[in-house]
C-alpha cells in the first residue's frame, strides 16, 4: 500500500507521517527531512539546494525524482511507502507513476489534510525542532519540558530557518499555485481530512479512513 500524505506547510503531515507509517509499516519518505539532512551534513546537493530550501522555493522537479529513485530502492522490509512532502508538483507526481509502475504498484491513496492558514502560520511560528535528533515541538500545543531543549537528547532547540512569517506567507502561495492542482490530479483516490483537530484526533480519522479503504480495496 503506497499511501501520500498532501497539504499546505504546518498542517501537520510530518507528525502524522510518523505515526502512520508506524502502524501500516510503511516506509516514511520526507523529502523535506532529507533535503534538510543533505544541507546540514553540507554535501554538494545540500550545498546546491541550501538557498532553495531556506527561501521556500521548490527544489527542481528531477532532483526529487532523483532522490526518491534512490530513497525508494533501499526499501526491504516495509508493507509500502508513506510520501511526505512528496509530490509538490504534477511532474512530480507523474514521475511517481512511472516509479511505481515499473515495481508493478501505484499511489493507493491520499490523504488530503487541510487547515485554515491563521492556524497554519500560528503553528508554524510555533514551531521548534531538535537540530540532533529531529524531534519537533510546538510551544503552544506540545512544548517540551523545559521550553528550551530537546526532551529526547537535551540539545537545544532551533526554529527552522524557514519558519519565519514572510518565508510562511511564500510558502503557502507556492502551495496554492503548485501542489494544490494535485487534488484534482488524485480526485479519484482522495480522503480528506480536517488537520485543525489535536494530534491524536487526526492520526485517529487517518487510521480508520486508511482501515476501511484497505478493506474495500482488499
Ligand atoms: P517541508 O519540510 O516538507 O516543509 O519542506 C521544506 C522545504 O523543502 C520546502 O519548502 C521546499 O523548499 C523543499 N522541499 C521539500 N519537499 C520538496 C519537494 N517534493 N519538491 C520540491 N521541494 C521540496
Amino acid at each position: 500500500m503506497n499511501i501520500i500524505l498532501l497539504g499546505p506547510p504546518g498542517v501537520g503531515k510530518g507528525t502524522q507521517a510518523v505515526i502512520i507509517s508506524k502502524e501500516f509499516n510503511l516506509c516514511n519518505i520526507s523529502t523535506g527531512d532529507i533535503l534538510r539532512e543533505s544541507i546540514k551534513n553540507g554535501d554538494d546537493f545540500g550545498k546546491k539546494i541550501k538557498h532553495i530550501v531556506e527561501s521556500g522555493a521548490l527544489v527542481p522537479d528531477n532532483m526529487i525524482i532523483e532522490l526518491i529513485e534512490s530513497k525508494m530502492k533501499e526499501n526491504k522490509s516495509y508493507d509500502g511507502f508513506l510520501f511526505d512532502g512528496f509530490p509538490r508538483t504534477v511532474k512530480q507526481a507523474e514521475g511517481l507513476d512511472k516509479l511505481l509502475e515499473r515495481r508493478s504498484e501505484k499511489v493507493d491513496a491520499v490523504i488530503a489534510m487541510n487547515a485554515g492558514d491563521d492556524i497554519i502560520i500560528d503553528r508554524l511560528l510555533a514551531r521548534r525542532v531538535c537540530p540532533q535528533c529531529g524531534t519537533v515541538y510546538n510551544l503552544l500545543t506540545n512544548p517540551p519540558k523545559d521550553g528550551k531543549h530537546c526532551d529526547v537528547c537535551g540539545s537545544e532547540l532551533i526554529v527552522r530557518k524557514d519558519d519565519n512569517r514572510e518565508t510562511i506567507l511564500h510558502r503557502l502561495e507556492v502551495y496554492r499555485e503548485s501542489t494544490a492542482p494535485l487534488l484534482e490530479y488524485y480526485k479519484d483516490r482522495l480522503i480528506t481530512i480536517d488537520g485543525s483537530k489535536s494530534v491524536s484526533d487526526v492520526a485517529s480519522s487517518i487510521i480508520a479512513s486508511i482501515g476501511r479503504f484497505s478493506n474495500a480495496n482488499g
